[in-house]
């Protein structure tokens, strides 16, 4: 009935929040909004929406955005705003070599931004210091992926989900974070009621309302879980011999590790514990997804190579069903990562210290200097910011003033930059109230490109509204600032589809050096090919060739072809001093990174209208906190003041916030300003479950 309310030629467009990638319908309706529907012909939600997604007309009125380029807080005409950039970026350059710069780029951006940012910095300006905000979502999984696979390939579908007969969720709150995905999970369970459903959280979530066994784990002990598994595989003859003779190495070592492992420092019951191990020995048809609260971990690759030592070692992958699956947290998560928006990858999965892909991707661009190491990774590009190493950043579509640990030092770092620069929706986030020059870009809505969703499926984002004011899409004002720093050429570009077609044509060079991505049958797409470019899963090498599945012949990318199990350990868990909290953070239902979209719409704001603080009954009774009274959060990094929500959610001991709230919504919100910036060894992902911090009634001075 809705649908039928739809003009007949509202344009198919893609959801800008989260990896599900849903298909949207947009017609504008004539009051500067969008009415809006879900896409019944998008294979990711078939017509589906979520609360975020069904609120998008709301959220793109021109209200509050910034129409025209500032510098120092004043106006300023383009031409004035991007030779100062161009100038300043060359100057330093000039003066202190290329490292001294840094790109801090989005998962918000679309894939021809990425590619277009990617190529300026590592191909002409020469240097790998282009990291993104998507380092604090997945970059554990894409470092588990190259370790087990040879490269970062998510083998597979949203259509295993509800081919499943058990699906294990861990740290993974789907039904929030991922809500159409979820909803297709309850539909097929309610078609199949055998259907099991797992869920590992230290925490009670809306996704555990599905869920036939609940493991409340003691958090960050994953591996220990995991390694008990293997080694239960092992006891119950449940590994795939077949299959780990011809196309897994490591098989010995890394089950000698497991068998060592000591699950007691999970906490579970013996009853839970056997409960989830023998339905996983014994479900062949297994998927496992996992998220956040594995990536987000000082152990965050480890626990993914943990996940997939089990699949592997049954021979569960490849197959309909079956397997390890990562969900993405932004909209173009994935089309960041094939695209090399992280500093220590090329585009097209090359690897920046492979000397041959540097070549390959050198030659392709006819780049005047390639970067022959790794660039900083988000959380040591802003320490390197804060001490003087880079002294001119451009950051893109992101507000790591609030999103990243540490915010406080992150934003006093981004203030002491010698020359900073935004590009964004707006002039008012905390951190373009920081920039030298404010450029304003294009949003969702305004925006023409491809994003690529967890499921590894590429869709069109497209325009229906103007440009507000003087803003630009974010390709053409990178590509502007190339041409302006003297590359023309390579910076010659009229619209996406010719760059969508140049980064077609270097994926043909990447498959050759027999790497998975490969997208070379759409680079001959033409423009109005482009324009109607429908959903379309990669690989696709031609045109009339669907993507078959990836390891379906137990064929890996790794030198060898065989896929790797690797040996890990539980790192020990320090325990938190008996006066501190452990706290997790994490996202709500109803709003999205900063709230700089969703918390337009107001609809959305009802939800949670400020900043909580989760806190088990017994630690607000010790605490002497109340309902609804604000608590003061402090660590050695910062303090924020949060309503106090008591629930048995929570775990004792442990507590939950929001990242949401920045300081233009609440003015001592910022969750992350108390979360330690540690990292990941292998990743570099910050670990942002797992921050030690004092909890007090908050006593206004
Ligand atoms: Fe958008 Fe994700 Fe909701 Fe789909 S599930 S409508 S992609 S926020």
């Amino acid at each position: 009935k809705d649908l039928d309310l739809m003009p007949a030629n509202a344009t198919c467009t893609t959801c800008p929040y989260c990896g599900v990638g849903c298909g949207v319908l947009a017609s504008p309706d004539g009051a500067g909004r969008l009415k809006i529907k879900g896409d019944p012909a998008h294979p990711a939600n078939q017509g589906r929406l979520c609360s975020k997604g069904s609120a998008l007309g709301e959220t793109v009125d021109s209200d509050g955005r910034l129409l025209a380029p500032q510098i120092d807080n004043r106006s300023a005409s383009w031409d004035d705003a991007l030779d100062l950039v161009a100038t300043r970026f060359k100057d330093t350059i000039a003066k202190h070599g290329p490292d001294a710069v840094a790109f801090y780029v989005s998962g918000q951006l679309l894939t021809e931004d990425y590619y277009v940012a990617n190529k300026l910095m590592k191909g002409f300006i020469g240097s790998a210091n282009i990291d993104t905000n998507s380092r604090l979502c997945m970059a554990s999984t894409v470092a588990g992926h190259k370790r087990a696979f040879g490269t970062d390939t998510v083998p597979g579908t949203y259509e295993d989900l509800e081919l499943a007969d058990l699906i294990v969720l861990v740290g993974s709150n789907l039904a929030w974070c991922h809500p159409v995905l979820y909803q297709r999970i309850v539909a097929a369970k309610n078609a199949r009621p055998n259907m099991r459903i797992v869920v590992i959280d230290p925490r009670r979530t809306a996704t555990t309302d599905i869920a036939d066994l609940h493991l409340q784990i003691t958090p960050g002990t994953d591996v220990a879980l995991f390694n008990r598994l293997l080694s239960e595989i092992h006891q119950q003859g449940a590994v795939d011999a077949d299959f780990v003779s011809k196309h897994v190495t490591g098989f010995s070592d890394t089950l000698d590790a497991a068998t060592s492992a000591d699950a007691g420092v999970t906490g579970l019951s013996h009853a839970d514990l056997t409960q989830f191990l023998n339905l996983w020995v014994r479900t062949e048809k297994t998927v496992t997804i996992f998220s956040q609260g594995v990536n987000q971990s000082a152990q965050g690759t480890d626990k993914v190579n943990a996940i997939l030592n089990c699949h592997l070692a049954t021979g569960r992958i490849g197959h309909p069903g079956m397997g390890p699956f990562s969900v993405t947290g932004q909209p173009n998560a994935m089309g960041g990562r094939e695209v090399g928006g992280l500093a220590n990858m090329l585009a097209c999965h090359l690897d920046i210290e492979n000397p041959d892909h540097r070549a390959l991707v050198g030659g392709f661009w006819s780049a005047p200097a390639m970067p022959e190491q790794p660039g900083l990774k988000a959380v040591d590009m802003f320490r390197a910011v804060s001490d003087g190493r880079i002294k001119a950043l451009w950051i893109m579509c992101t507000n790591p003033a609030v999103s990243l640990p540490d915010a406080d030092f992150v934003r006093d770092a981004i203030a002491g930059c010698d020359f900073t620069v935004v590009s964004d929706l707006t002039n008012t986030t905390d951190t373009a109230r920081l920039a030298d020059v404010v450029l304003p870009a294009t949003g969702w809505g305004e925006k023409d490109g491809t994003v690529t969703n967890s499921e590894r499926v590429i869709s069109r984002q497209r325009g229906v509204l103007p440009a507000p004011g003087q803003a630009r899409h974010d390709w053409d004002i990178i590509a502007d600032v190339g041409r302006r720093m003297g590359w023309q050429n390579a910076f010659d570009y009229s619209c996406p589809a010719e760059i969508f077609r140049e980064y077609a044509a270097l994926s043909s060079l990447a498959a050759a050096q027999g790497k998975d991505f490969d997208i070379s049958g759409l680079a001959e797409l033409s423009n109005s090919e482009y324009d109607a470019l429908r959903p379309t899963r990669w690989p696709v090498s031609r045109r009339d060739r669907p993507a078959g599945r990836m390891f379906a012949d137990g064929r890996f990318f790794t030198a060898t072809g065989r896929a790797n199990m690797l040996p890990v350990e539980q790192a020990t868990m320090e325990p938190s001093t008996p006066r501190q909290y452990r706290l997790n953070t994490g996202r709500i239902r109803d709003q999205w990174h900063t709230m700089t979209r969703t918390a337009r719409a107001p609809r959305l704001n009802q939800h949670y209208g400020e900043p909580f603080l989760e806190i088990h009954p017994e630690d607000a009774l010790a605490l002497g906190l109340k309902p609804a009274e604000l608590a003061l959060v402090t660590s050695d990094h910062g303090t924020a003041v949060l309503r106090v929500l008591i629930t048995d959610r929570t775990r004792p001991g442990t507590v939950f916030a929001p990242i949401h709230w920045t300081s233009e919504y609440a003015s001592a919100g910022r969750i992350c300003t108390v979360v330690p910036a540690i990292t990941d060894p292998v990743s570099g992902q910050p670990d942002s479950k797992a921050a030690d911090v004092l909890i007090a009634p908050y006593a206004p001075a």
